[in-house]
């Protein structure tokens, strides 16, 4: 056995000691949720370096989200120190575009490449349909793109699709020419898609063994969390990256993983992943854990009993040592807005009580369901924020300011080039860009080469005038852009944006615009350039491409911010892996949970029940189950049922609340009585909230040069001033640094939300 210090196996259970304990080719651990299989991973990590088996760099953990990612290496940082500092902890996604910038040369892309989010291939793909006018063959965007998805997730690029595919059958043959389309307009664009960035990798290994090998030598051990919601091609990675070489020990791998939380078969997830594992690597050794630490028994008694209802899985039962708890408080609202109501009325209890707001999650299916939540919590003035929901990098001028900055790291991006020719307005129309792509594709240069040449494409003076200084200005920032002689700090990626943004004319449209969502824009383009400063300080080294790296990475959850006071809004999706000490779920309800989608997908309603239970097992001490008996949609009120998962929680471990003024369960007659008053005043009362609603704003002005509080300290309750606003009280802050944002109740001027770092504000 190993000198393991005894500090690192502290108040361990047997079995969670011996997989961190474990020394051999492969270890899977199997556990249920809150059993400590994410905590075990970090330990092990720390094990292996505490006794020196094994060097930092050798080292590669995978976790679900960045945000994972950082805790663990926060946490291996407490354990072993600054050991932990040349470790890969990382994402598959980050991991594989960190080996593709190094290696993609080999088959032909740029180290530059772009990595395309749905908001970047969706108009593309848009395009090719109307192109090939497909969409009368009953193509869409969403469906093509999900099935070149699915593909790729299965390793199946178009040329393999090509050869299975039935070709007399038009709509195949026509999905075929789309993907071939969409697959060489990336390619020629030096560009991945979200799925290509694991399956180019995976392809990478196979066909250039020797840029495989120094992986194989390099990673000795491989770590993976998770394991249940990997897919195909990331499957597939690893087991390249484990595979017996000559002369080459295979690295030691862990996976952890719960087939009761596997909830992205969807996007490809295949269970059977950690069903064969056994299988796969044949000296496994598996370790179970049932001993769960974050739950109370009541909790844990709800999700067993869920979880029950499913077939085809391994028996499990999860206990604690801790006590029952209290009981699960369950919620019949009569409308949605009766449900958010109460939800806000059981946050403020809770917080009076002494609960943060920061311990406090709020979980729904869809989307849609967070209008009314949204406009009920900010009435209540509880802080709040809403993870994945504020698709900061999905607003138009923030994707123009990364076109500008994709323009200048990878000149081969034609959608980049083409998405800021005329924008600001340039008087460049869609003729001359049509000209522009002939002139390029004759020639047999890229998009952004062309508007070098603009003087021989016969435009008129103050066209090609236009174009030279775009082209002129991307130029000169590519200069800018070069890796530094060995010793210099890189030119700062704030320099490159601001010099973008300024010169182009961007900002001065935005300024001169009468249109009041210019200001709000234009602010937008502000924190951006805030953003860009933050990443500087964090990577002093960075490079513009490591910044263009990061923000194509962020995920939904990576948004949590735990020093922050706000309550956390998020989908069930976003919530695996995390925990919290009080959760609402909420619409559990037919067709919303198990989703109306899913009731024709074969396992869909299993999956449905695995993600109520990946809900439930979120919580440590309360969990509310709350459901609105009918939801405004689109202006129309729809009556719901209860969802069948509800009748799986055993009855005894509910204490039902019901809505306001209505009877108890099954009260027919005042039910149906309220459903005649409901349904004709929730429009008015919709529209009442709609005015009462404060308009969220960025209320600092541009004025040219970046303001910087980014050392104000500032907290709940705090008075501050404001240049234009005056005075008023801080009643909410998120994010953090260069994204942290004061919610401030001005005196005179309402309610609103200011970006700490560069508004024009004074703590008083
Ligand atoms: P999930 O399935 O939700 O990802 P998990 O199995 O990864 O959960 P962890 O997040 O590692 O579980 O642990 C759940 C909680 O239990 C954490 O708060 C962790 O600190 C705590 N915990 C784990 N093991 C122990 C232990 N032996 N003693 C005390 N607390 C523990
Ligand atoms: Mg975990």
């Amino acid at each position: 056995s190993v000198p393991v210090s005894s500090a690192l196996l502290e108040g361990l259970n047997p079995r969670q000691r011996e997989a961190v304990l474990y020394r051999g080719p492969a270890l899977l651990i199997v556990a249920g949720a809150g059993s400590g299989k994410t905590s075990v991973l970090t330990r092990r990590i720390a094990s292996l370096l505490e006794t020196r088996e094994a060097w930092p760099s050798q080292i590669l953990a995978i976790t679900f989200t960045n945000k994972a990612a950082g805790e663990m290496r926060e946490r291996v940082r407490h354990l072993v120190g600054h050991a932990a500092d040349g470790m890969w902890i990382s994402t598959f996604h980050s991991a594989c575009v960190r080996i593709l910038r190094r290696e993609a040369e080999v088959f032909g892309y740029a180290s530059g490449f772009t990595i395309y989010d749905s908001g970047d291939s969706r108009p593309l793909l848009k395009r090719i349909i109307k192109q090939h006018e497909a969409d009368v063959m009953g193509f869409s965007v969403a469906n093509v793109a999900a099935k070149i998805s699915k593909l790729k997730n299965e390793l199946v690029d178009a040329e393999t699709f090509s050869r299975q595919v039935n070709l007399a059958d038009p709509k195949e043959a026509m999905f075929l020419t789309m993907f071939r389309e969409y697959s060489r307009t990336l390619q020629a664009a030096n560009a991945f898609d979200f799925d290509d960035l694991i399956a180019q990798t995976v392809y990478l290994f196979r066909a250039f063994p020797h840029v495989a090998e120094p992986y194989r030598r390099r990673f000795r051990h491989i770590l993976v969390d998770e394991y249940q919601d990997t897919n195909h091609a990331q499957y597939a990675l690893i087991r390249e990256l484990t595979k017996p070489a000559p002369a080459i020990e295979p690295a030691s791998l862990t996976v952890v993983g719960d087939s009761d939380q596997s909830i992205y078969a969807f996007r490809g997830a295949d269970i059977r992943n950690i069903i064969e594992f056994e299988q796969d690597y044949r000296d496994a050794t598996v370790v179970l854990l049932e001993q769960n630490y974050r739950s109370t028994q009541t909790i844990l008694d709800a999700a067993n009993a869920v979880i029950a209802n499913n077939f085809d899985r391994k028996p499990k039962n999860l206990f604690t040592a801790g006590g029952p708890g209290a009981k699960i408080v369950g919620f019949t609202g009569y409308s949605g807005h009766d449900e958010a109501q109460f939800v806000a009325d059981e946050i403020e209890q809770l917080h009076r009580e002494g609960t943060e707001y920061r311990e406090i999650a709020v979980f729904y299916r869809t989307n849609a369901q967070t209008r009314a939540l949204e406009e009920i919590l900010i009435r209540s003035a509880v802080p709040y924020r809403i993870l994945g929901g504020t698709k900061f990098y999905e607003r138009a001028e923030i994707k123009d300011a990364m076109a500008y900055l994709i323009a200048v790291a990878n000149p081969a991006d034609a959608l980049a080039v083409r998405r800021i020719l005329n924008s600001p307005k340039r008087g460049i129309g869609s003729v001359t860009e049509t000209q522009l792509a002939n002139f390029a594709e004759r020639n047999g240069m890229t998009f952004r080469a062309a508007l070098r040449h603009a003087g021989e494409q016969g435009f008129g003076p103050k066209i090609a005038k236009a174009i030279t200084g775009l082209s002129d200005l991307l130029d000169e920032a590519t200069a800018l852009t070069a890796p530094p002689e060995e010793g210099m700090a890189p030119v700062p990626v704030f320099d490159v944006l601001a010099l973008l943004m300024n010169r182009s004319g961007y900002v001065d449209a935005l300024r001169a615009s009468k249109d009041p969502q210019d200001e709000a824009r234009l602010e937008n383009i502000e924190e951006l350039l805030a953003v860009t400063k933050e990443f500087q300080r964090n990577n002093p080294d960075g490079l513009l491409i490591d910044f263009l790296t990061e923000t194509a990475l962020v995920a939904a959850a990576d948004e949590l911010d735990d020093t922050s006071g706000t309550v956390s809004l998020m989908t069930l999706h976003t919530a695996k892996g995390l925990e919290f000490k009080a959760v609402f779920l909420t619409g559990i309800e037919e067709d919303l949970l198990p989703h109306r989608m899913s009731a024709n997908e074969p396992g869909g309603p299993a999956e449905e029940r695995r993600l109520f239970y990946v809900g439930i097992t979120r919580a440590r001490e309360r969990l509310y189950l709350s459901l609105a008996m009918t939801r405004n949609s689109y202006g129309e009120t729809s009556v719901s049922a209860p969802s069948r998962f509800l009748a799986e929680v055993p009855a005894e471990l509910i204490e039902w609340k019901q809505s306001p003024g209505m009877a108890g369960p099954g009260g027919g007659s005042r039910v149906a009585g309220s459903l005649a008053w409901g349904g004709s005043s929730s429009g008015a009362a919709g529209g009442g909230a709609a005015q009462q609603k404060p308009k969220t704003e960025w209320t600092n002005r541009v004025t040219g040069k970046v303001r910087d509080n980014g050392d104000l300290e500032l907290a709940v309750g705090d008075r501050v001033k404001h240049d234009d606003f005056g005075e008023g009280r801080v009643q909410g802050i998120t994010g953090t640094a260069a994204k942290r944002i004061a919610e401030v109740q001005f005196d005179s001027a309402g309610r609103k939300r200011l970006l700490v770092k560069v508004a024009p504000i004074v703590k008083l």
